[in-house]
């Protein structure tokens, strides 16, 4: 049985069709020129989307996570010193996964649903300045919020610390910009606001990000998401054999950056803004609440509580079941109490918001 659904949880969102047709390509060797040829014009297409000239930029094999993997392993050192912002679930799993490398950890926090004060973060990489990294998810979508990345790397580009920024849900639904804003360092996801299926992670490393990796006394950890033999394996000529990356996953995200960038980034930035609104709007209409303040809210992820007497587990099976719809649930202090809902890429439409609304309308009841 195929069960299709309409994807409006924290990711996957509904690839482009364009993405999904493209899925159906011939399977290519991952030495094959024309596979190798297709990541060069991915790279080509991520670095206008993260806005940036950055020659290391590649869609690396596995989800957001192996991108925020890939990018920890290859700049931490074990003992080396990262200031993390942590006020959600994401940058909380930052921590975990530089822990795991053996960093030392500087928390700085905010609660959640708040956005954190770039003014902390600089203040905390001041009082630890041999710190090597500062890390940062521009957009929380455990609890909706978007985090000012842009005041933090002009700041941070005379000291020894860089910048790594998490886009997993930032990258395409609103602006980020990694060259303007002195993002040393920063990855994303295949399956939210780019319009693809989940199994790629575009990262993009800077001249700080690629000196640092090369200064490196130890090597890194990881074998498969070490970005300097993935720089190798993509761009070095002729190109050294590191794994058997997909190249059906590949050309579905070809595709899928071909439509954004067809559209538009700006474009889509204001799509999401617009259609992000509306949902709220609705949702408020219905006695939903809003986690997020509105001047720090997501338009891409609307974390809401719900109307007061209303189960959120219950609801939102019945979502599921009766409309094919998903949204998430809460994750952390708001899990039973809050839904997540993306409006993200192909689904960042105005047929998303009426359809989801009404859903919504009819099982309240
Ligand atoms: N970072 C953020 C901000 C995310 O929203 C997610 C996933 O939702 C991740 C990292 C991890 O990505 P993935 O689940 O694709 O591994």
């Amino acid at each position: 049985m195929l069960d299709d659904r309409l994807l409006l949880g924290p990711g996957p969102s509904n690839p482009y069709p364009e993405a999904t047709e493209a899925l159906t390509r011939p399977v290519l060797g991952h030495l094959d020129p024309a596979y190798l040829a297709l990541v060069g014009e991915i790279s080509d297409r991520l670095r206008a989307v993260f806005r940036t000239a950055n020659e290391l930029t590649l869609p690396v094999s596995g989800t957001g996570s192996s991108g925020m993997e890939a990018c920890l392993a290859s700049l931490l050192e074990p003992g080396d010193t990262i200031v993390v912002g942590v006020n959600g679930y994401f940058g909380e799993r930052l921590v975990q996964v530089a822990m795991r490398l053996g960093a030392e950890i500087v928390r700085v926090e905010a609660p959640w649903g708040t956005p954190l004060d770039p003014g902390d973060l600089l203040a905390a990489q001041r009082a630890h300045p041999h710190a090597v990294l500062l890390a940062v998810v521009a957009a929380e979508t455990s609890v909706g919020v978007r985090n000012d990345v842009a005041a933090l790397g002009t700041e941070l580009a005379s000291t020894d610390t860089l910048l790594l920024v998490d886009a997993v849900t930032a990258l395409g639904g609103t602006p980020l910009e990694v060259d303007a804003w002195g993002v040393d360092a920063c990855y994303s996801a295949s399956q939210k606001c780019l319009g693809a299926p989940p199994g790629l992670a575009p990262v993009t490393f800077g001249e700080r990000a690629v000196a640092r990796m090369r200064a490196r006394s130890t090597p890194v950890s990881s074998f498969y998401l070490d970005m300097g033999l993935l720089q190798q394996y993509y761009q070095a000529s002729p190109p050294v054999y590191h794994h058997t990356a997909s190249s059906v996953l590949a050309a579905s995200l070809h595709a899928g950056l071909g439509r954004l960038l067809d559209e538009g980034l700006e474009a889509t930035w204001v799509r999401h803004e617009r259609v992000g609104k509306a949902l709220q709007n609705g949702l408020t209409d219905l006695g939903f609440g809003m986690v997020a303040d509105e001047k720090a809210r997501l338009p891409q992820l609307t974390a809401t509580t719900l109307p007061s007497g209303k189960e959120e587990a219950p609801l939102r099976r019945r979502l599921l079941d009766g409309y094919g719809i998903e949204v998430g649930g809460g994750l952390g202090e708001f899990a039973g109490k809050a839904w997540r809902i993306g409006l993200m890429g192909h689904n960042a439409t105005d047929r998303s918001v009426a359809t989801v609304l009404g859903a919504i309308r009819d099982v309240l009841g």
